[in-house]
């Protein structure tokens, strides 16, 4: 059997770059995009029937100008992830953006037309049989009306997108370029180098506590130097944050960020309210990491400490063999979807000069299918790795055939399957471990990855807001950012660490803090997190019985709020009974940890 690593097959989606497929679906797109400046908005519907009609058309233009985009948009995304150096796939790519500006603008009138529909004639609508093959489309439909509540004037919309080229992303690129270049010297085995502080942060995994702190503290006395530049940054990010929040309606930036997310406020209040119940558990697993590292007292630069030992090798015909094992006792359906996955080139495995670092998977709604990205390195967290991928590509699965409008999955739900694959293959490989020492590796892998996602999460959360609501008086200086961030660690950490040894300058370089279309990009990973352990939890109690209703689930994640669609299935998300499924799996994981 070879052990050479797959690369992905994209001829499906096109033969070449200089295809006369992909020429003709350019040609298709500028023509979209000249048709485009001509075209006439149908007059405010007057019944039902004309209203029908319209949505129907808008419906299928929206799709038929996204396809092919969208198909040359992965087609080259997928050349150039796995190969920087290809100048023609960039340019192309590039050449795209004149018309993802183009149907920006469109959606805007959109809209804008959508919202000029009267209610009364609305809400007749969804009762009259005029509706019947609309039916699915409701949910969307109400949200693109509800947002559209919150659009500027066409003009102010058309100032805003050209301001915020040159006001928060030149923010954000700012602060991208300052942390990128910053570096400091460190003396690693008595050899002193010049170290980007993205790779000094690499020793903060080291086996030698005193390289981890000695690696957190130069780091920490390299940003003293250019902090108030990245508060600067900061500043300015969140400044037009509250402004454009308020001039769009919303309360506060906070509200805007939930309804994107699709979140009410008693669905938040129940998920914060486990993030805070899990908190007591988390610190738990702290002090005992802490034990098992030999220190009084677990400090920041601990966190990523390694724990345990897998010295395990996994050939990729080895992790094939072990996700198909276990996948098939979940779905006989995610098995074949994973075979298929590996059967047919869907995955590119193999690292290489020119390839990006991480993991990604991306649908390719052409072909009805997925590519996955990954750099595998034979390890069990490979193995995990891509066991997350491919939980991506069974929610893509799920949803073959539906229409674009349909398929729009907010943050909080798009990492259900992929977390519900980590879980699959995290018990079943804690089941399999064959020395203590390899089960404490999973183990500490699976609790310090949740951790990270609640604990230090609930952190960000708690940052975010603080300074959100003291932006709208004024600018905060790097002195209170830090001051802030270690209030906001204390208040979730608790005396889990070592409150002399916190993580200040954490605002710095997480870019979470700096994108300008999203802000609070912290709460939607502890939802995603928490809800698939909580499935996860469900599906040992309801077996078999359970997997036709989570698949149901995921095809239908475009289609309604996380608490609606949960309802569907018998869950009621606001209670903190459903929460207590997943906090009892990280209970156990603790337990058995603080056995080991
Ligand atoms: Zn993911």
């Amino acid at each position: 059997m070879s052990n050479a690593l797959p690369h992905w097959q994209l001829k499906e989606l096109y033969p070449s770059l200089d295809s006369q497929e992909l020429k003709a679906d350019l040609q298709k797109i500028k023509n979209n995009v000249a048709a485009l400046k001509e075209l006439e908005f149908p007059p405010c519907p007057g019944s039902v029937e004309e209203l029908a009609a319209d949505l129907t058309k808008m419906i299928k233009m929206e799709e038929e100008l996204a396809d092919p985009v969208e198909a040359i948009g992965v087609y080259c995304h997928a050349l150039i992830t796995t190969d920087s150096y290809n100048s023609d796939a960039a340019k192309i790519e590039s050449s795209l953006s004149g018309a993802m500006v183009a149907l920006g603008l469109l959606n805007v009138r959109y809209l804008k037309w959508l919202a000029a529909v009267p209610e009364k004639l609305w809400n007749e609508f969804w009762t009259s049989d005029a509706s019947n093959d609309l039916k699915d489309f409701k949910f969307a439909l109400n949200e693109e009306r509800d947002n559209a509540s919150h659009l500027l004037s066409e003009k102010e919309e058309e100032l805003a997108a050209r301001l915020e080229q040159c006001g928060t992303h030149a923010w954000a690129k700012m602060q991208g370029l300052i942390t990128s270049r910053a570096t400091a010297e460190f003396t690693y085995k008595g050899e002193t180098k010049r170290l980007p502080l993205t790779a000094l942060r690499a020793y903060q995994t080291d086996s030698d506590p005193d390289v981890r702190l000695n690696a957190q503290k130069t780091e920490e006395s390299a940003w003293k130097k250019i902090e108030d530049q990245v508060a600067a940054c900061l500043n300015g990010v969140k400044g037009s944050a509250n402004t454009m929040a308020k001039a769009r309606g919303y309360s506060s930036a906070l509200e805007q960020s939930l309804r994107i997310s699709r979140l009410d406020d008693e669905t938040f209040s129940a998920l914060w309210d486990a993030m805070e119940r899990s908190f007591p558990l988390f610190r738990r697993y702290f002090v005992s990491k802490a034990k098992k590292l030999g220190l009084p007292k677990l400090r920041w630069c601990d966190l990523d400490a390694p724990v345990g030992d897998s010295s395990r090798n996994y050939s990729i015909e080895d992790c094939q063999a072990f996700l198909y094992r276990h996948f098939e006792s979940f779905s006989p359906e995610l098995r074949d979807l994973a075979k298929r996955a590996f059967d047919n080139n869907w995955i590119d495995a193999e690292p290489r000069d020119g390839k990006r670092g991480g993991a990604f998977c991306m649908p390719v709604r052409k072909l009805e299918e997925s590519r996955i990205l990954a750099n595998y390195a034979c390890n069990f967290d490979s193995v995990n790795c891509l066991a997350h991928e491919l939980g991506h590509a069974f929610h893509n699965y799920c949803m073959k055939g539906l229409p674009m409008k349909q398929r729009k999955c907010p943050m909080t739900l798009a990492e259900t399957a992929s977390i519900m694959d980590e879980m699959i293959v995290s018990e079943s490989a804690l089941k399999e471990a064959q020395s203590k020492e390899e089960e404490l590796y999973i183990l500490e892998s699976a609790i310090a990855s949740t951790s990270g996602v609640i604990v230090d999460i609930a952190s960000r959360f708690l940052f975010e807001k603080e300074v959100m609501e003291l932006r709208l008086e004024s600018e905060l200086t790097a002195k209170e950012l830090c001051a802030i961030m270690e209030k906001a660690q204390k208040a979730t950490f608790g005396d889990g660490l070592d409150e002399n040894c916190l993580g200040p300058y954490m605002w710095t370089w997480k870019p979470h803090y700096y994108f300008s279309g999203f802000n609070f990009y912290n709460y939607p990973y502890a939802f995603g997190r928490l809800f698939a352990m909580a499935l996860y939890s469900l599906y040992r109690k309801e077996g078999a019985a359970f997997v036709p209703k989570y698949m149901d689930f995921l095809r239908s994640a475009g289609q309604a709020s996380p608490r609606e669609l949960a309802a569907r299935f018998g869950y009621d998300i606001t209670r903190a009974e459903f929460w207590d499924n997943s906090l009892s799996v990280v209970e156990n994981w603790v337990n058995r940890y603080e056995e080991l």
